[in-house]
């Protein structure tokens, strides 16, 4: 409790960003300061260190930042989920639905090995669309989401709870209601 109290302590809320109404909850707070870093990152640490997943992929954009630092520090691989368009090498890709349109998130075909354990990292779950986005594109290539991590669930929006209802288990920090 301590160390979540601390983490939700220098998460920031921006009112009205990007839209009039949306009170964002930003992270970059938790990153420039080098104690809650460390405070932050070894909380992930400690919770997958005897779980020895083969990888850790991270949401684009600010998973990566989270997950690099992460999978570093356990000593495996990071691969990355991203935007469409943005990977050069062959890719598997995922439609969802956003609340005006759609999103696509791709993943390169070799990122991954069948059978492999992976813990899926972002920031932040909402609607749990991009989640379970990057949870689909790892199992297209035969791996298994073992974990979805993140800083920060906003549970009233119902995604963490449709994630777990899939059968993806949860590890969040902080819930913001
Ligand atoms: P979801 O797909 O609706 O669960 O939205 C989660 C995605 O949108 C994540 O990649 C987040 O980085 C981003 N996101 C949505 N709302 C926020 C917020 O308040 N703060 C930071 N990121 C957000």
């Amino acid at each position: 409790a301590l160390h979540t109290d601390y983490i939700r302590d220098h998460i920031r809320t921006v009112p009205d960003w990007p839209a009039p109404g949306v009170q964002f909850r930003d992270i970059t707070p938790l990153l420039q300061n080098p104690k809650v870093f460390r405070v932050l990152i070894d909380e992930f640490v400690h919770r997958y260190f005897d779980v020895r997943p083969q990888a850790i992929a991270g949401l684009d954009a600010r998973g990566f930042i989270i997950g690099s630092v992460l999978a570093y520090e356990l000593n495996i691989g990071f691969v990355p989920i991203r935007k469409k368009g943005k990977l050069p090498f062959t890719t598997v890709a995922e439609s969802y639905e956003l609340e005006y349109g759609s999103a696509t998130v791709e993943l390169h075909t070799d990122a991954v090995q069948a059978g492999d354990r992976v813990v899926l990292i972002d920031d932040l779950i909402a609607t749990g669309g991009t989640m379970m986005a990057g949870k689909r594109l790892l199992e297209k290539l035969g791996a298994t989401v073992i974990e979805g991590a993140a800083i920060v669930d906003l549970p009233e929006l119902g995604g963490s709870a449709r994630l777990r209802e899939s059968g993806l288990p949860l590890f969040t920090l902080v819930d913001f209601a």
